[in-house]
């Protein structure tokens, strides 16, 4: 079958390369997929894209006209997709549903040992010969209450990692509990506005839906403790970046990690460093001294790499075959509209 695979780098084409054993004709552009680029994929039954690729109504009609007959995310959210036009235009969308969780967890993990010792300031500091300590004093984790809102698959990993390993104490939110949060780590599911006033850390694991949208906000903030260290894995639409600068301009959020950001479609995944920045929001927070951002790389681990190529093209196989997909997304699973 052939394949065009959107917005590919290095290290996406080395894996999927590696996971096709040429059962599949792949042809790499670089290019991320949207209206303008989506007749680069003309002739092609399959289409493989990733995160911040635009599947939106205008770029499916292309794809349709073209041939398309599939589109492979090579990720797990899918909010990228308008799923109900995919459907009308006969396209089946496949997704990763489950590819090392531990990779996402662990790296939430990083950034809030990081913010909480201040290692971002202290590497740059030893670097120049500086081995003062003032402004690096951190907290002990034992016993502090996190926050966990989304306790699935990767919230489930970083609460374990936060109990086990750091000895915190766990409140969850989630829209579904998982009961294995309450009996196996410990946790206790809360209200919103109790996780708010009473976690030390705040991490987010839940999807980005219609209804969640700038679910940390400026009312959400001001509910939360003084000082409180909100970390964002998941998707950037959670939080109100405004909201949050302010929060931090306050003290009110006293350190901010994030691996996403809600305008990370126009700067991820890109090397702009010779560039002038023309995002002054982002500009912005990088500037606070307890912020730090990661450009969506929460995921970015041997293991999950190789797990997205093989699953990927094994539903392409399945596709090609005439088989059920095993890992298809259906209309009606994006109920929360935005959906991830
Ligand atoms: P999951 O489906 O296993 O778990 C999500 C949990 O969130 C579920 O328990 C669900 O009930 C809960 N939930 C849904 N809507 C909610 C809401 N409005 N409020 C509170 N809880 C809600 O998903 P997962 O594999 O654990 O992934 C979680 C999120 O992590 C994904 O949705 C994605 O946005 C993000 N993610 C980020 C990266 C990255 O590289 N940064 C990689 C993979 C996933």
């Amino acid at each position: 079958m052939k394949v065009a695979v959107f917005s590919t780098k290095f290290y996406d084409r080395q894996f999927l390369t590696d996971a096709n054993h040429d059962d599949h004709e792949l042809v790499f552009y670089e290019t991320p997929l949207n209206p303008a680029s989506a007749a680069l994929a003309n002739g092609y039954a399959a289409v493989c894209i990733f995160v911040n690729d635009d599947a939106s109504a205008d770029t499916l009609k292309i794809l349709a006209a073209g041939g398309t007959r599939l589109i492979a995310l090579r990720c797990t959210g899918f909010n990228n997709v308008d799923l109900n036009v995919a459907a009308e235009l006969g396209i089946q969308v496949v997704r990763v549903t489950v590819y090392s969780p531990y990779s996402v967890a662990e790296h939430a993990v990083a950034l809030l040992q990081c913010l909480n010792r201040k290692i971002h300031r202290a590497y740059n500091r030893t670097r120049d010969n500086n081995f003062a300590l003032d402004g690096l004093m951190g907290v002990d984790l034992h016993d502090r209450t996190i926050g966990i809102i989304g306790t699935g698959k990767i919230g489930q990993i970083f609460a374990k990692i936060m109990t086990h390993g750091f000895g915190c104490k766990l409140l969850g939110y989630d829209l579904y509990p998982n009961p294995q949060f309450e009996s196996d780590l410990g946790g206790k599911y809360v209200t919103l506005p109790e996780l708010f006033s009473q976690s030390d850390v705040i991490s987010l694991h839940c999807p980005l839906t219609s209804d969640n949208h700038y679910l940390i906000n400026q009312a959400a903030i001001a509910q939360m403790k003084p000082g409180v260290m909100v970390i964002n894995t998941s998707r950037g639409g959670l939080v109100d970046t405004e909201a949050v600068i302010a929060g931090l301009r306050s003290k009110q959020i006293g350190a901010l990690g994030l691996d996403v950001y809600e305008q990370e479609s126009e700067l991820f995944f890109e090397d702009l460093s010779s560039e002038i920045m023309q995002d002054d929001v982002i500009e912005r927070l990088l500037s606070f001294p307890n912020v730090i951002m990661t450009g969506h790389q929460a995921f970015f681990t041997q293991e999950a790499i190789g797990t997205i190529s093989q699953t990927t093209l094994a539903s392409i196989t399945e596709f090609a075959q005439g088989k059920p997909l095993s890992n298809e997304i259906k209309p009606l699973e994006k109920a929360p509209a935005i959906a991830s």
